[in-house]
């Protein structure tokens, strides 16, 4: 079902007005995870200060340590749909949990699998009964025929609403935090029919690399990027090296617009 072979036109969401996958490139920003009403506040006004329409924000976390944040679950996702209501902005946010779908449906515009579930094949299938669109995130050791089997465990439970997202492979390279495999995006372009973004937060992990691999991404045809911003890095509870202050922010979209890819 996600073949290009059997359905050879792009599929195009449509999310507040906006599309996605019609060959204009979007911006998914906000902060590692949602900290606070007033740390979420700061950063929707640091990604509506860039016209941009979708912010992410992480309420349930998949931390390496269980001594780490693990975020503010449901909390979270309600302090994420105020912010979203009072700046007008779409909102994202990962779900771990089959159970929480349900409350994921209420509060969020786009639902988020995150690497670490690529292949949580309940949680696909409960993500296929959904009416909400679905951003789906490539396992750390994933190929991409992997990738693609787990977008088709969600389009073959009947939702066909489904961005891939490319956000780096373990390797042995070590001067980045995953490699970047900037040639996912045109095979996913050519195997299949769904919309393609390129985190380069997570990717790269490096905040001087952001700006790069964004337009690498943008000039093979993503069809989006997904990056982090938080109003106070060095404080974030999450992520703090690298992510970008609503300063650095400003500039990342300034150099992705002037390049010609963005806008
Ligand atoms: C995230 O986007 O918050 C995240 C944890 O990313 P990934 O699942 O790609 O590691
Ligand atoms: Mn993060």
């Amino acid at each position: 079902l996600v073949s290009r072979k059997r359905h050879p036109e792009n599929t195009v969401l449509t999310i507040k007005e906006e599309k996605i996958g019609d060959g204009i490139a979007h911006l998914i920003a906000g902060p590692c995870a949602v900290e606070s009403e007033k740390q979420l506040d700061d950063a929707a006004r640091a990604v509506k200060a860039q016209g941009l329409t979708f912010m992410r924000g992480g309420a349930f976390k998949p931390r390496t340590s269980p001594y780490d944040f693990q975020g503010l679950g449901l909390e979270g996702l309600k302090l994420l749909r105020q912010a979203g209501e009072t700046y007008g902005l779409a909102v994202i946010s990962e779900i771990v949990d089959p159970r929480d779908m349900e409350a994921a449906e209420k509060f969020l515009d786009i639902i988020q699998i995150g690497a670490r579930n690529m292949q949580n094949f309940e949680l696909l299938k409960e993500a296929g009964k959904l009416s909400k669109p679905v951003l789906l995130k490539r396992g750390l050791a994933a190929t991409i025929e992997e990738f693609m089997y787990s977008a088709e465990y969600i389009l073959a439970s009947g939702n066909d609403q489904i961005i891939l997202c490319e956000r780096g492979i373990r390797t042995y390279e070590k001067a980045t935090r995953n490699t970047l495999d900037i040639t996912a995006v045109p095979i996913l372009k050519q195997e299949t029919h769904l919309p393609v973004f390129v985190d380069v937060t997570h990717s790269t992990g490096r905040k001087d690399l952001l700006v790069p691999a964004a337009k690498a991404a943008l000039a093979v045809g993503a069809d989006g990027i997904m990056a982090e911003v938080h109003p106070h890095p060095g404080q974030a509870l999450s992520d703090s090296a690298q992510q970008m202050n609503p300063k650095e922010f400003e500039r990342f979209v300034y150099d992705l617009t002037a390049s010609g890819l963005f806008n």
